[in-house]
């Protein structure tokens, strides 16, 4: 494995052998900030080092993603746009075949790039096209058509507008089904995991099959609607990370990255975004991660998503197929 000039190791993926820092930043926001202040906290951690960003169409960090990329050229922060890798995803408004590609082109118009590292397909389901609420309303919601839209997704690579492309929140029954079909294969999937939903079975599926898995929520989400305080205030994690001279956070961090799993963190404090790049010149050993391994089980964001006033979707079932 490679690392960036900042010392964040690379995974590479796919035929072309594309090179993805491990640590991304995510750019996800609750309760919502002005852009500008997503912009300056982008900004903040390109110069703290971070090179992988991780926004999505319904995001609304697109633009600010956009000119903190132009910002941090124009005064040298980096060299050249390629120095970074910049994923974003289809909201599901977007996800019918002939919407694929013209959703891809906006997006890189918000982001004033030429091509993306990544494009994923945000949910495994559709809603009415063009709507972009949230939550999606019941009468909104249509089964997602997985042929035509797979086949946009490779034609977006195709024309060379990504450099891969992939899925979000997928289980191993919808991975299935795509692989059935797809002439280029999902390179990501993206979904929530962390030490209290630690997604063995969907780790297994993707190593078995070269998806490379990719953590959001690596923390609980802590602080948004989609969130809780489960990982950050969990016993276990306290008190190795007391043991270790580290963090809650930093424990989570390190053993998902040690499970050979992608990470996307959002901060944008200063202090937590450094902390959060404390994670390469250490391990955990063997009893620290067997208790880790022994901790109960349940899914957090996901299940809070479903079941909120909030909630996106109909049913845990319309994604993860009634799996644990
Ligand atoms: P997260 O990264 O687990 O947690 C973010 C929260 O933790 C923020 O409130 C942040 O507050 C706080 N935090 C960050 N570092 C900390 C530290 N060292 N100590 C204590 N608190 C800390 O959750 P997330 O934002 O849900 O996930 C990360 C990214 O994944 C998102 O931003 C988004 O890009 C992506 N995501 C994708 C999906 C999907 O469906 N594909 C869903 C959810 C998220 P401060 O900013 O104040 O530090």
């Amino acid at each position: 494995m490679g690392s960036t000039s900042f010392g964040i190791p690379e995974h590479r993926f796919g035929s072309n052998g594309e090179k993805m820092p491990v640590l991304g930043f995510g750019t996800a926001v609750f309760p919502p900030v002005r852009a500008e202040a997503t912009k300056m906290a982008i900004l903040q951690s390109i110069k703290l080092g971070y090179r992988h960003f991780d926004t999505a169409a319904k995001y609304g960090s697109e633009q600010p993603l956009g000119e903190a990329i132009q910002e941090a050229l124009s005064i040298g922060l980096i060299q050249s746009r390629d120095e970074l890798f910049i994923t974003t995803k289809l909201w599901c408004g977007d996800a019918h075949g002939d919407l694929v590609v013209p959703a891809l082109k906006r997006s890189l118009q918000n982001l004033k790039l030429e091509y993306l590292d990544l494009f994923l397909i945000h949910w495994p389901v559709s809603c009415k096209p063009g709507t972009y609420e949230f939550p999606i309303k019941e009468e909104n919601f249509l089964p997602m058509d997985f042929n035509s839209i797979w086949a946009a997704m490779e034609e977006c690579q195709r024309l060379n507008l990504t450099k891969s492309i992939g899925v979000s929140n997928f289980s191993c029954k919808k991975l299935t089904d795509i692989l059935a079909i797809a002439n280029i294969p999902p390179a990501v999937n993206q979904v929530e995991m962390n030490p209290m939903w630690q997604q063995k079975k969907l780790r297994e599926f993707c190593r078995a099959n070269g998806i490379f898995l990719t953590a959001y929520s690596p923390l609980g989400a802590n602080g948004t609607f989609w969130g809780s305080d489960r990982v950050l205030e969990c016993e276990v994690l306290k008190e190795i990370a007391k043991a270790k001279g580290k963090t809650a956070a930093q424990v989570s961090l390190r053993w998902i990255y040690e499970q050979g799993v992608g990470v996307i963190v959002k901060s944008f404090n200063g202090e937590r975004m450094k902390q959060n790049l404390g994670i390469f010149d250490w391990s955990l050993d063997e009893d620290e991660l067997k208790k880790i391994d022994e901790l109960p089980q349940s899914r957090g964001v996901t299940g809070v998503a479903y079941t909120s006033k909030y909630g996106p979707f109909r049913t845990v079932e319309d994604i993860w197929d009634g799996e644990m």
